[in-house]
């Protein structure tokens, strides 16, 4: 019988091997709105072993144009309920846990391959971003909205969050109940953050520090060495 899994094994950088090595990740993913969506979908479908999902908010009417599994009837109920059963309906071979809470701390352990930030909230970054360094855990950032997305893999020797944007000058990065989101934005910036863990976790490998910066409208696309800080006030 042919794997489902055939066409992403057939890709060479992948192979059988990064398929099993994919098949015994357990990755987190803090936040089901947008980007969380697509990244858990895609990481899904893909195979993943196991994947937890954190996250505390109802689906809301202004959500279904961009976040792109929840449907007219999950309106009002748990994101978590409705995303754990939809991405259970795509692959039934995935381990998918729920945390029902807000992001914290103690929710972190090395048991993780990875910790993907899916949320849409800059305190809550930073602080991800904080308790990753410290504990050595690799994450990937994410961030959307207008027609703007940024996404950039951060390990314990890269630059980080606090190199990109010192918390201390950042006033208030763009939010989207405020500036609006172009749907197709979420789509491309999910999607790259899942690129990026489907990379390290079928090969190990991944370029940290490097931040792309996408825009669909004027459809740049930059990539940008972020230099790690020697006063950075993490670790
Ligand atoms: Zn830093």
């Amino acid at each position: 019988m042919t794997s489902r899994y055939d066409r992403q094994i057939k890709i060479k950088q992948i192979g059988i091997k990064g398929q099993q090595k994919l098949e015994s990740s357990k990755v987190l993913v803090i936040g089901v709105g947008g980007l969380g969506s697509f990244v858990s979908s895609e990481l899904v479908k893909a195979g993943i072993g196991e994947i937890t999902l954190v996250d505390y908010d109802a689906v809301e009417l202004t959500n279904l144009h961009r976040q792109n599994l929840y449907t007219e009837d999950d309106v009002g109920t748990k994101k978590l309920n409705a995303m754990k059963h939809h991405l259970q309906m795509a692959n039934k071979e995935v381990k998918i846990n729920t945390i029902d809470q807000k992001y914290s701390e103690n929710l972190l352990n090395d048991n993780y391959d990875l910790v993907i930030d899916c949320t849409d909230n800059f305190p809550v970054k930073y602080q991800i971003n904080q308790d990753c360094q410290k504990l050595g855990i690799k994450h990937i950032f994410g961030t959307c909205a207008a027609n703007q997305g940024q996404v950039m893999f951060i390990d314990s020797e890269s630059a980080c969050l606090e190199c990109l944007y010192p918390k201390d000058k950042v006033a208030q990065l763009g939010l989207s109940a405020n500036i609006g989101t172009n749907p197709m934005i979420v789509a491309i910036t999910g999607s790259l953050q899942a690129s990026l863990a489907m990379k390290f976790l079928t090969s190990g490998k991944y370029n940290a520090g490097q931040l792309l910066v996408i825009d669909n409208w004027t459809f740049d696309f930059r990539k940008i060495k972020v230099s790690k800080k020697s006063n950075c006030p993490i670790k």
